[in-house]
């Protein structure tokens, strides 16, 4: 019996190597650098100096921010509130059924799979606030990550990088495997921290061209992490970006990256498009 176990999962892992070869991907290689994990076999990003995760890349500067800046924000009269502590009516899993995420008092805890909003939103203004889990546990990516995804698809990160290395673009208010944070500005575990985010939408061409990339200017706990810097398309791992061109709103997701992190305080406003000189 056991043999014949160990012939099946080897005969699943010969087949999947098999399909990953067929398919052209390679196994890309970790490599540690001054204590930073990431890869160099990865594609390079269009500036052809770094490559998607590289673990060389420069460590965004330490900034303590300062005691408070946005906790509890009220929302404006004209605010679309997607969370305030009651329940996850306003939120989905990624296919339209309820949202998996757990809410304990006032708060909710990512669970199971990716959220994304009932609403739609094209430009739009955020908060949000977060708290990474206490003990800090796993490290580099390991480490309390989640997520905001503009339009399901432009990530802004969520990670625990208060005392935690891991690879420049891949830190807490990067632009995920594209631009790093201007700052690490990171509160310890257990403390709420906040993002207020501009995000505007890209502009296709009827025939599918990108006409205005995606922007995204970042404050995380009061400092600037990214100031009106363009996507260079959705954001994946391994993958410097790419557009595909979709429609003009679409849903707010957050991430499951198997790490519990706690969400309170979401609200967004859509931004009107204004053509005035
Ligand atoms: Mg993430």
């Amino acid at each position: 019996m056991k043999n014949t176990v160990i012939i099946t999962v080897a005969a699943v892992a010969v087949s999947m190597a098999l399909t990953a070869q067929a398919q052209g991907q390679k196994k890309n290689i970790e490599v540690t650098i001054n204590g930073v994990a990431g890869f160099q076999d990865t594609p390079l990003e269009p500036d052809g100096k770094w490559h998607v995760h590289d673990p060389a890349r420069p460590q965004p500067p330490v900034v303590t921010p300062g005691k408070t800046f946005s906790q509890q924000a009220t929302p404006p009269s004209d605010a679309i509130v997607l969370f305030d502590g009651k329940d996850l009516s306003r939120w989905t899993d990624r296919n339209g059924n309820p949202a998996p995420w757990t809410v304990e008092d006032g708060v909710m805890i990512s669970a199971k799979s990716d959220i994304q909003t009932t609403n739609k939103f094209g430009d739009i203004q955020l908060h949000l606030e977060f708290k990474e889990p206490v003990p800090g546990k796993g490290e580099g990516q390991g480490r309390g990550n989640s997520g905001v995804y503009f339009m399901g698809q432009y990530e802004v990160q969520v990670l625990d990088c208060y005392h935690n290395k891991t690879y420049a673009d891949g830190s807490t208010g990067a632009i995920y495997g594209q631009h790093p944070p201007l700052a690490n500005a990171c509160r310890p575990p257990g403390e709420w921290q906040t993002y207020d985010i501009m995000f505007t939408a890209p502009r296709f061409e009827p025939g599918g061209k990108v006409l205005s990339p995606a922007y995204v200017t970042v404050i995380l706990n009061g400092v600037v992490v990214q100031n009106h810097q363009a996507y260079r398309g959705a954001s994946n791992w391994k993958s410097p970006g790419k557009y595909t061109p979709h429609a003009t709103e679409l849903p707010l997701a957050l991430q499951y990256h198997s790490n519990p992190v706690s969400f309170r305080n979401i609200w967004v406003r859509p931004v009107p498009l204004v053509d005035e000189p």
